[in-house]
């Protein structure tokens, strides 16, 4: 490609909106442009990187035994009434629905669990007919409520989705493990380092779910890591053990005046007591109903985990006024005395004693407030968020954090959807049984970024050969001078026959546009035609990853070139 005829242009500037490393550098480097918030247009750099990504899914998950289909974006809300999470849509699942002339309700699919059960639904009957992997790379559509960092969250972008089947649970095992492996050749294959963790299943359901993540410092997530035992989770679903307090005798409750303190820290620091000998109160809206927590002072709230805990589908902060509604006072409250409320403590509040805790009136707290003695709960749960200097669940070592980007999520879905549309087999008694499923996602797009955040410097990117949008920069300078031009153009064509990927800068700038242009757009290989070096009848040669340039004679260089690209493509 001749970057004198492409299409899309570098830019200096950091666009405005841009905060991200990935974000900031396709828009310079002329790979993307947003249609609206969310919604991107590839130009022809970054979707060639695209197309290389893909074929590496493809190839990946061919070899794990999956089944390339394509089923349709639009689908009739009807499918999603089947399995009943239409009425996810809005809240845990963010679709677009639409209706076509005749007002029939249609969805713009956030995902295929549904459709591809359909599939199996009519054509597996028999145990024979089982394992199947069905995949596609297709478009998915999300309402994000807040898309953001370019690429890595968007409303519309391309999925791989595979869906596996199984006579039965170690089936689903088999079949899991082979995506797991599908999927660290991946990223590998892509250029990057992956972490598998421990995820939360979400929306999607089910029992096991695990998430790769790309530690990048802009990510999104939180990953808790064990240095000792290799424990990995998403900060979400990470457990740790709660530090232990020293056993004390239960000492009688006894109350103190607080003048004008309020929060765990100003109660703490008047008392002269450390957060964790404190009982912390907040206050949720489940569904529509009023929930009292309790946590040991120094531990945060876990949402997610109290969502799961209490199991549901809408949960927020009580506002102050829901508070005051229940006769509760904000500031000095606890469920010592407390009736008619629905009460969840954290794990961590039945080991401790000799808790500090609120009066239940203004300006006054409870000392010596101990779980069984002076309160119950209707649920005692680990609700409590995991975080760095915790320590690990399996080995008691002290947990680590990571910022990373989700490039990958697996579940184990078991028999959710398989009962709920129907999707039985006969076995080898002849008696109908029920199959098991399992869903595996790779947004590619995202993956692109994450490749990104990865690799780059303050100049631009710098592309693993094997997903580069070319492998080799072909920069031609003082394109006046006849010479340059004819040894150029014939290198630009050998290589092309000879199988390399040569995109060339045959404009008339200067070698400082030039250089910085490679730098920012980032294929692997440079080359150099200039004046200067074709009096030595060479050319220079320079890694994007290296600083310094090597002469290389003009000579035998297709087969060097070649050779240097193919080397690359083994890394
Ligand atoms: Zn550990």
């Amino acid at each position: 490609m001749r970057i004198s005829q492409l299409v899309s242009k570098t830019q200096r500037e950091i666009p405005a909106e841009a905060d991200t490393p990935s974000h900031q550098l396709l828009v310079r480097a002329g790979m993307i442009s947003q249609v609206a918030a969310g919604i991107y247009n590839y130009h022809p750099l970054a979707w060639r990187s695209l197309r290389k990504i893909e074929n590496i899914i493809r190839e990946e998950v061919d070899r794990a035994g999956g089944q390339e289909v394509y089923m349709p974006t639009l689908q009739p809300l009807e499918l999603w009434q089947k399995s009943g999470r239409d009425q996810a849509f809005g809240t845990t699942l963010p679709a677009f629905l639409t209706k076509d002339r005749r007002e029939h309700p249609l969805v713009l699919a956030p995902t295929h669990e549904e459709c591809v059960t359909e599939i199996v639904v009519r054509n597996v009957h028999s145990y024979r007919d089982l394992p199947v992997n069905l995949y596609q790379l297709q478009n998915k559509f999300r309402d994000e409520a807040r898309p953001r960092a370019g690429l890595i969250r968007v409303r519309e972008f391309i999925m791989l989705d595979a869906y596996s089947f199984d006579k039965d649970q170690a089936g689903q095992d088999i079949n899991y493990q082979l995506m797991v492996q599908a999927y660290k050749n991946i990223y590998a294959r892509c250029g990057l380092k992956s972490i598998m963790v421990e995820a939360d299943s979400g929306a999607i359901g089910g029992k096991d779910s695990h998430e790769f993540m790309a530690p990048a410092e802009t990510g999104e997530d939180t990953i808790l890591i064990c240095p000792k035992c290799g424990y990995a989770a998403n900060a979400e679903k990470a457990v740790f053990t709660r530090t232990k307090m020293a056993d004390q005798a239960l000492l009688p409750i006894e109350e103190v005046a607080t003048p004008g303190k309020k929060t765990i820290e100003e109660v703490a620091g008047f008392l002269g007591v450390p957060p964790e000998r404190t009982l912390k109160a907040v206050f949720y809206i489940a569904d529509g109903r009023f929930i009292f927590v309790v946590i040991r002072g120094d531990l945060p709230v876990n949402e997610i985990k109290l969502s799961h805990a209490l199991k549901a589908k809408e949960l927020r902060m009580a506002s102050e006024a829901e508070v005051v509604e229940q006769g509760i006072v904000p500031g000095a409250a606890s469920p010592v005395g407390i009736r008619g409320i629905r009460i969840i403590a954290d794990d961590s509040v039945e080991t401790a004693a000799n808790l500090v805790a609120g009066g239940n009136k203004p300006d006054t707290h409870l000392k010596n407030v101990n779980y069984r003695r002076d309160f119950q709960a209707d649920m005692v749960a680990d609700i409590a968020l995991a975080k760095v200097g915790d320590a690990c669940a399996k080995c008691g070592a002290v947990l680590e954090t990571v910022r990373g980007i989700e490039i990958g999520h697996i579940f184990k879905l078991g028999t959710l959807y398989s009962e709920k549309l129907g999707a039985y087999f006969t076995d080898e008694s002849g008696n109908p049984q029920i199959i098991t499923m399992g869903c595996y996602g790779i947004g590619v797009g995202r993956l692109l970024a994450a490749v990104i955040e990865q690799c780059h410097d303050d100049k631009g990117i710098i592309w693993p050969m094997t997903v580069a949008p070319y492998q080799v920069h072909l920069a031609a300078l003082f394109v006046d001078d006849p010479r340059v031009m004819e040894a150029a153009g014939k290198l630009y064509s050998e290589l092309q026959d000879a199988g390399v990927e040569v995109l060339f800068d045959d404009r008339a700038e200067s070698p400082g546009v030039k250089f910085n242009d490679a730098d920012l757009i980032g294929i692997p290989l440079r080359i150099t035609v200039s004046p200067r070096n074709l009096d030595n009848d060479s050319v220079e040669v320079k890694w994007r990853t290296e600083k310094k340039a090597q002469l290389l004679p003009l000579t035998g260089i297709v087969e060097s070139i070649k050779k240097m690209a193919a080397d690359g493509l083994k890394q």
